[in-house]
């Protein structure tokens, strides 16, 4: 932070009801007085000739200046030529961990009422690398690229995340009963991580991809923090998001060298833009994330309380979740129970 304590945040609002959400964000922090200051990049796809990155030097460096960044949702443009944002974002951010905790909202009607999972998703590799090509007509080899220094990473961090948020195990999820070199490196390198925490008081469990699935849906309360290859992730996490209530709820964060860039999940929902409808808390959830990662605990606390409160009593909420109140009228309700707990 600044001298006097402020952090500068790089904010990139994004498209869709993405300028929606952030606002509510900021004005949310700015009655809870957050040290926040925003500097704002707006990406304009519409304006970005084919084949330029969507991304500007300025906005990355940005980021890299700031050490911290919160991305509202944006659509990269179909069939335009330009390297998809995500992962431009990914790859020149060196965002190597992708961290979503996914723990049941009070009154939000779902299955299971105690749900406390994280998904830690290697975000650089895997299934993504991009390395697809025709063998001949009819036949198409995709690659997936596992390397030793990516899984230790990620692995790494997951410890470092169950040890910093009083975790009690971290679990390893694979395939390497069936791709026995990819994931087996994998797996071996977990194993690896694990011995180096023995001391920590953390329990370390390994489990093939089809079991944590039929885990997660039947008894969420067997899994607490997870690690795995890029692709698992996407699908695992998607699926922790479900069990509390949605894409509209579940905060992320991607930590790279140096930075973190807190980002919604959703998309931009179009069908609901500029009609006030969207529901601000997955992207004020992930900028609680960035706020605990700054050690800005009190703030975090402040406002998840509120948020909470707020579903909890169940009169103001929006549509995605079973109301009928616009994005204005719930951010004015947090805030209102930000004034009563202070
Ligand atoms: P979407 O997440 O935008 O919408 C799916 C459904 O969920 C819609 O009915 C939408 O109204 C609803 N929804 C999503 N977020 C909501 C919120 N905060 N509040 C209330 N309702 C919400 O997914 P999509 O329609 O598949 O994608 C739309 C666009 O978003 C595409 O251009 C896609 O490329 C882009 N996208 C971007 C990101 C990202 O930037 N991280 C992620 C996913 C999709």
């Amino acid at each position: 932070p600044a001298a006097d304590g402020t952090y500068t945040v790089t904010l990139f609002p994004g498209d869709g009801i993405g300028p929606e959400i952030s606002e509510s964000v900021k004005t949310i922090f700015a009655a809870a007085e957050v040290p926040v200051k925003w500097e704002t990049h707006i990406i304009d796809v519409q304006a970005v000739k084919p084949g330029d990155d969507l991304v500007s030097k300025d906005a990355l460096d940005s980021v890299r200046r700031n050490g911290f960044g919160l991305k509202g949702p944006m659509a990269t443009p179909i069939g335009k030529g330009h390297r998809s944002l995500n992962l431009t974002l990914r790859k020149e951010l060196g965002l190597y961990a992708n961290v979503r905790p996914c723990v049941s909202m009070p009154g939000v009607d779902t299955l299971y009422k105690d749900v406390d999972v994280v998904t830690v998703r290697e975000n650089t590799e895997g299934e993504y690398s991009g390395l697809e090509h025709i063998v001949y007509p009819g036949v198409v080899e995709s690659l997936k690229v596992i390397t030793r220094d990516a899984s230790i990473r990620v692995c790494e961090y997951a410890f470092q995340y169950a040890k910093n948020n009083n975790r009690k195990k971290v679990t390893a999820v694979h395939k390497a009963s069936v791709m026995k070199m990819s994931d087996g490196l994998f797996l071996e390198c977990a194993q690896e991580v694990a011995e180096r925490h023995k001391d920590e008081d953390i329990e370390f469990q390994t489990l093939l991809i089809d079991n944590a699935a039929s885990f997660l849906v039947s008894n969420p309360s067997l899994i607490d923090v997870m690690v795995m290859p890029n692709l698992y992730g996407d699908i695992i996490s998607d699926l922790c998001a479900g069990l509390i209530g949605g894409l509209g709820l579940t905060p992320s964060g991607n930590m790279g060298e140096g930075c973190m860039l807190a980002e919604a999940v959703h998309g931009t929902a179009p069908d609901i833009v500029g009609q006030n409808r969207a529901n601000p808390t997955a992207l004020l959830m992930s900028a609680l994330m960035m706020l605990r990662h700054m050690d800005l605990h009190d703030k975090a606390q402040l406002i998840e309380k509120s948020v909470h409160k707020v579903l909890r009593d169940g009169k103001v909420r929006t549509g995605d979740i079973g109301g009928s109140s616009t994005c204005t009228e719930y951010t004015d309700a947090i805030m209102r129970e930000m004034d009563a707990l202070r």
